[in-house]
C-alpha cells in the first residue's frame, strides 16, 4: 500500500475488505432468503425482518424505515458517528492499516475524548477499589465474585467524594464539553461534581471492549437509587446496548441461545458459573 492514499482509496479498500454482512452480522442476527440476508430493523422498533442486505451490491436498507446505504453509513449511524470516524472503526475491526492524508486528527474529536475520560474513570475507581477492603469483600464474600471476574469485566468503586473524578479529568486537561457529555459529571447550581459516588461501579463495554458508560450499584441501604447509570451519550446509547455481550457473544453461536437477566450481579453469578451465553439489560 502507498504511504499516502487519499479518502477514496481508503473508502473503496475499506469496502473491500469490510464485509457489509459480516459487518451487520455483529449487530444483529441475519437469516438468508433467496440472494439477500434479512434481520429485525436495528434502527426502528419491529418483529418482522423488514432489513435487508444485498451482499452482492455491498448495501443494506430497510423498507420499514428507509435507512440504507453503504457498510460505511451503517456504523455510521449504529455507533453515532461520523463519516471519518466509521472509517477508522472499520479499519480497527479488520485490522486494515491506513494513512491519513492531511485528514482530521482522529484524536482531538468528541468520541475518542470521551473513550479517554471512561478509561481514566475506570482507573480511578479500579484504583479505589484496590484501596478499599470493605469493597472487596463485598465483591468476593457477599457477592462471590473471584477476582478474575472482577478483573476480566472492570468493576470498580465510586468512593464518596464528590470531586474526586473531577479533579482528575481536569488535571488531564479534557475540554470542559467532552467532561459535560460523558455523563461521568454533573452541572448543578454549585458547580460540577461527580454523578457516581460511594457506588461499587461496573463497566459497560461496547462490542469493541471499549467502556462507554458505567452502572453504579449504591451501598448505602438508605441511597434512594439503588442502581443509577450512566445518562445517554454520543458513545452509549441505551436502546442497543447489552451488558457483558462484548464477552458472551463469542458463546452465544455455539449455543444459539440467549439468556436475558436483569442485573450485572446475576449476569456475572452466571457467567462465572459457566453459563456463558447471558446478557443482561438495567
Ligand atoms: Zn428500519
Amino acid at each position: 500500500m502507498s504511504k499516502h492514499q487519499n479518502i477514496e482509496q481508503t473508502i473503496e479498500q475499506i469496502r473491500s475488505i469490510a464485509d457489509i454482512q459480516d459487518v451487520i452480522g455483529r449487530y444483529v442476527q441475519l437469516k438468508k432468503r433467496g440472494k439477500n440476508w434479512f434481520a429485525p430493523c436495528p434502527f426502528h422498533n419491529e418483529k418482522t425482518g423488514s432489513f435487508s442486505i444485498s451482499p452482492e451490491r455491498q448495501m443494506f436498507k430497510c423498507f420499514g424505515c428507509g435507512v440504507g446505504g453503504s457498510v460505511i453509513n451503517f456504523i455510521q449511524k449504529i455507533e453515532n458517528i461520523e463519516f471519518v470516524e466509521a472509517l477508522k472503526f472499520l479499519s480497527e475491526m479488520y485490522n486494515i492499516e491506513i494513512q491519513w492524508d492531511g485528514k482530521p486528527n482522529i484524536s482531538n474529536n468528541l468520541s475518542q475524548q470521551l473513550y479517554d475520560i471512561h478509561e481514566v474513570a475506570w482507573e480511578y475507581y479500579k484504583k479505589s477499589l484496590n484501596e478499599s477492603k470493605k469493597i472487596q469483600k463485598y465483591f468476593n464474600k457477599e457477592r462471590q465474585l473471584s477476582f478474575d471476574i472482577i478483573s476480566d469485566f472492570q468493576l470498580g468503586y465510586a468512593p464518596d467524594n464528590w470531586q474526586g473524578l473531577l479533579n482528575i479529568l481536569r488535571e488531564k486537561k479534557f475540554s470542559s464539553k467532552a467532561i459535560e457529555e460523558s455523563g461521568l459529571i454533573i452541572s448543578g447550581d454549585k458547580g460540577y461534581f461527580d454523578r457516581f459516588r460511594n457506588r461499587v461501579m461496573f463497566s459497560l463495554t461496547n462490542e469493541r471492549g471499549k467502556i462507554c458508560g458505567f452502572a453504579g450499584r449504591a451501598i448505602n441501604p438508605n441511597d434512594q437509587a439503588k442502581y443509577m447509570n450512566s445518562p445517554e451519550s454520543p458513545i452509549y446509547h441505551k436502546s442497543n446496548f447489552f451488558y457483558g455481550l462484548n464477552k458472551s457473544k463469542n458463546f452465544i453461536p455455539k449455543i444459539d441461545q440467549i439468556l436475558v437477566v436483569e442485573g450485572y450481579l446475576d449476569f456475572l453469578q452466571l457467567y462465572q458459573n459457566d453459563i456463558k451465553n447471558v446478557v443482561a439489560v438495567s
